[in-house]
């Protein structure tokens, strides 16, 4: 096959829905074998189905990040069913409006397990696996999903900012670890894009999301993949290191 990804095995988290869903979409279609990990194995199932129809290969694996034993559970499975991995994509995230003076500590601990911390149980499980593939000489990309919201300021917005800025620090990090061994690290921070993301706020604050997405407008989930899907098919010496993607009329 000629497909960019062909041979490749990817993981695309949070690919239940948004942004990963079409992040995972695009990988298969591009001809990596992709599992695709989120809690709402249904969806998976549903998407998992869509593109093997279309003649690519996917699979669903139920975890959540949350959970370091689901998350070893999941890890057994992708590996007895895909092989080694080298391709990683860290999509799941919450984002919950939880005001400092209101001290919501649930939606804190919330956030920073899914997103900075469910990131971090998925990199432990897989990089073994990215500096092996590379060491043999193939590709092997690790990708954050993190945010504009790692450098612009959101009132009531914090922790999720502040745990979205761990991440896009976590990946520099991370890439001067990782770059001896030839294993890429991208973070992309997109801006206001198209998804599932809201529908945990509470009314209010979804009200004020809406408002944002009127006067801004969103860029779609599937920009995102396709930009995802050029950077990890450029050729192994190439890192592009970050990404910053937004609406144009979000400056
Ligand atoms: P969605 O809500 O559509 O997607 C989030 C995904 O994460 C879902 O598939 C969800 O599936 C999964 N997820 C949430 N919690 C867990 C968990 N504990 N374990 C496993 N999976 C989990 O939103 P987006 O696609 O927008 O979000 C994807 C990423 O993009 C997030 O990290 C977000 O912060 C980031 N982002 C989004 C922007 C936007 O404007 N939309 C802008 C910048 C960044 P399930 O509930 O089934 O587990």
């Amino acid at each position: 096959s000629t497909l960019p990804l062909a041979g490749r095995s990817a993981v695309v988290t949070g690919a239940a829905s948004g942004i990963g869903a079409a992040i995972a979409e695009r990988l298969a279609a591009d001809g990596a074998s992709v599992a695709l990990v989120a809690r709402r194995t249904d969806r998976l199932d549903e998407l998992a189905g869509r593109i093997t129809a279309g003649g690519g290969s996917a699979f669903g694996v139920g975890m959540d990040v949350t959970q370091q034993d689901s998350v070893d559970r999941g890890v057994e499975v992708i590996g007895e069913r895909l092989g080694r991995v080298d391709l990683v994509v860290n999509s799941a995230g919450v984002m919950l409006s939880a005001p400092i003076e209101q001290a919501r500590s649930d939606d804190w601990a919330r956030m920073i397990d899914t997103n900075l911390t469910g990131t971090l149980r998925l990199i432990g499980a897989f990089t073994p696996g990215l500096i092996e593939a590379a060491g043999e000489g193939g590709t092997a990309d690790l990708v954050n999903i993190s945010s504009i919201g790692s450098h612009l300021v959101f009132p009531g917005y914090g922790v999720y900012g502040a745990t979205k800025a761990a991440v896009t620090q976590l990946s520099n990090a991370i890439r001067a670890d990782l770059s001896p061994y030839d294993v890429r690290v991208t973070n992309v921070e997109p801006g206001l894009t198209e998804s599932e993301l809201g529908t945990h706020l509470s009314e209010e604050a979804q009200a004020g999301l809406a408002g944002m997405f009127d006067a801004i407008g969103p860029i779609a989930s599937a920009d995102v993949a396709d930009l995802v899907a050029y950077v990890v098919s450029r050729r192994r010496e190439v890192n592009l290191s970050h990404l910053v993607v937004l609406p144009t009329r979000q400056a």
